[in-house]
C-alpha cells in the first residue's frame, strides 16, 4: 500500500530497520551518507536500492530538509554505485517513487537503480 509522504518519519519503517542492522540486506555499498543494497524483489537483472542514512520520508522531504553535505553525499553515492556495478557504459535507470501516485511503499527515501538489460519505455501506457 502506498504511503503518505506528508506524514512524519516513522522509525519503524523497513529501511530504518535495515539501517540499524535489525533486518539483513545484501549490501552493495555503504559510506557516511548512504547505504545501497539489492531489492528483495528485483524487477531487472540489476535492481539496487540506494537510501540516505538520514531519516527522510521521501524525495520531497529530503530535497526540502537535508543539508548540503547530505544531498551531495547521497547523489555521489548513487553515482558511485552505478559505476561500481559497471552500469555507466551500458546505461541504467534511476527512479524515486513519491507517495500514492508514485507508488511509494516504503516511507524512507530510496532511489531504485535498474540495469543489466534494455529497460524499455520510461512509463508504461
Ligand atoms: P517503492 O514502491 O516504495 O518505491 O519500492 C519499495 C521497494 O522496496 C520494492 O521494490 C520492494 O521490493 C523493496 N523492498 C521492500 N521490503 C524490502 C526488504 O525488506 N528488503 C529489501 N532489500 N527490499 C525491500
Amino acid at each position: 500500500m502506498a504511503i503518505d509522504p506528508t506524514l512524519p518519519y516513522d522509525p519503524q519503517n523497513i529501511f530504518a530497520k535495515i539501517l540499524r542492522g535489525e533486518i539483513p540486506c545484501k549490501r552493495v555499498y555503504e559510506d557516511d551518507h548512504a547505504l545501497a543494497f539489492h531489492d528483495i524483489a528485483p524487477q531487472a537483472p540489476i535492481h539496487v536500492l540506494v537510501i540516505p542514512k538520514g531519516a527522510y520520508v521521501s524525495w520531497d522531504d529530503f530535497s526540502g530538509r537535508a543539508g548540503e553535505s547530505e544531498i551531495a553525499g547521497f547523489v555521489r553515492a548513487v553515482g558511485h554505485v552505478a559505476r561500481q556495478l559497471g552500469l555507466v557504459s551500458p546505461g541504467y535507470r534511476l527512479l524515486a517513487n513519491v507517495g500514492r501516485h508514485g507508488g511509494q511503499e516504503v516511507a524512507h527515501l530510496h532511489v531504485h537503480l535498474f540495469g543489466g538489460r534494455p529497460l524499455g519505455r520510461m512509463i508504461s501506457p
